[in-house]
């Protein structure tokens, strides 16, 4: 919105349309239509002045300063910025990517929920499962049965969570263990905990005990993993897989690479890969971009102590979660609808 003389800007996205993931639980729900949403990439890249390339950027030479595309010339750059986002993690998992619906990327999540949709209006489904006592596991479990009892009056699917921790939204309160355990109970939710799997079947998940679960689908939220992409770059990476970079967002191998969001790991800190943390790294990364440029010095992020989650329940009903701080009401969900509507208000430029 504020262009600097000389300066072009590209940017390169498989997608057209970005999804924001806060009210993916409530797309899911049915409570939002997709273009609520999602961030229309290219008509913001218009409005912004900049080139907007559709597709996956394939490799990055910092040494030559290139991005190779997936379709398309090569670009060459004086400054990047990388903020990739992070996959499902699967990886070491016999079956997993295989046979299971990975949360990531969000395009191929909403193509699985809608056939399983139609699948469960065609031929009823019997069980779902749901890998992962994470936020989103949580989330978009509770959001898949409100909108499958909506949809069909006698739907009788059942669901199970699995996860391989003793507790559900590990990093929360233990409060707020408490409070989605008993709303899991209430809605008849299957849980399993100290669950490791060792790998997917198709339709079947298999413990580590030999326990083997049916589903007819078996969606994946076990968290963020790097993208493997990342370990080609050349790029430093932290233990993960991550982009390792220092508190300005640069890259502590290639100055002239910037990261921000959930593929990025900041060296010293310790904080979640959420979205809360990658839309604060949005104004210093802007601000370290045009520094860099005009050869000024960079600014640090200093990630927040503590943030405030407000996790759903699929009903129009969520759960407020910020340190010790745990409460839970339909207000609650009215506030999270404001404070996402309103982020979205501010991409929706005119066309
Ligand atoms: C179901 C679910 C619910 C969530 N809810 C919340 C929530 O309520 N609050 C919260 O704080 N966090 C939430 N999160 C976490 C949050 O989604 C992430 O932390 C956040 O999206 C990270 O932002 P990002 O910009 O780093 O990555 P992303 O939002 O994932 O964006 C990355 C972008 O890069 C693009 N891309 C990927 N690879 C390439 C490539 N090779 N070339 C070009 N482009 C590429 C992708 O298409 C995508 O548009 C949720 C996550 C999930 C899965």
């Amino acid at each position: 919105m504020r262009p600097i003389a000389g300066v072009d800007i590209t940017l390169v996205s498989p997608v057209r349309f970005a999804p924001y993931s806060g009210m993916l639980p409530g797309l899911i729900a049915g409570h939002y239509k997709h273009h609520e949403c999602h961030i229309d990439l290219e008509r913001l890249a218009r409005f912004a002045g900049a080139r907007f390339l559709r597709t996956l950027s394939h490799d990055v030479d910092p040494a030559r300063r290139e991005v190779v595309l997936a379709e398309g010339p090569t670009i060459r750059y004086d400054i990047l910025s990388i903020d990739v986002g992070s996959t499902s993690a699967m990886a070491g998992i016999p079956g997993a990517a295989e046979n299971a619906i990975a949360v990531r990327p969000v395009e191929t999540l909403l193509q699985a929920w809608n056939a399983l949709i139609e699948r469960a209006g065609a031929n009823g489904l019997g069980m779902l499962a749901v890998v992962g006592g994470g936020a989103a596991g949580v989330e978009l479990l509770l959001a898949m049965q409100y909108r499958l009892a909506q949809l069909f009056e006698r739907s009788t699917v059942r669901f199970v969570l699995v996860t391989d921790t003793d507790r559900l939204l590990i990093g929360h309160d233990p409060k707020v263990h408490s409070v989605f355990k008993r709303i899991l109970s209430e809605r008849q939710i299957e849980l399993h905990f100290v669950s490791r799997i060792a790998r997917v079947e198709p339709n079947v998940v298999v413990m580590a005990n030999g326990q083997r679960i049916a589903a007819d689908a078996i969606v994946w939220a076990t968290g963020a993993g790097a993208s493997p992409r990342l370990s080609e770059t050349g790029l430093a990476l932290d233990t993960a897989g991550f982009i390792a970079v220092n508190e300005h967002l640069q890259s502590i191998s290639s100055p002239a690479v910037f990261a921000a969001g959930d593929c990025a790991t900041i060296g010293g800190y310790a904080y979640p890969k959420s979205g809360v943390y990658a839309v604060r790294q949005g104004p210093p990364l802007a601000a370290n971009l045009r520094r860099s440029l005009a050869g000024v010095p960079l600014i640090a992020y200093r990630p927040q102590h503590r943030a405030l989650a407000l996790i759903s329940t699929g009903d129009k009903y969520a759960v407020a979660s910020c340190g010790p701080l745990v409460f839970e009401s339909a207000w609650v969900w009215r506030w999270k609808d404001y404070i996402d509507r309103r982020f979205m208000a501010k991409y929706n430029v005119p066309g």
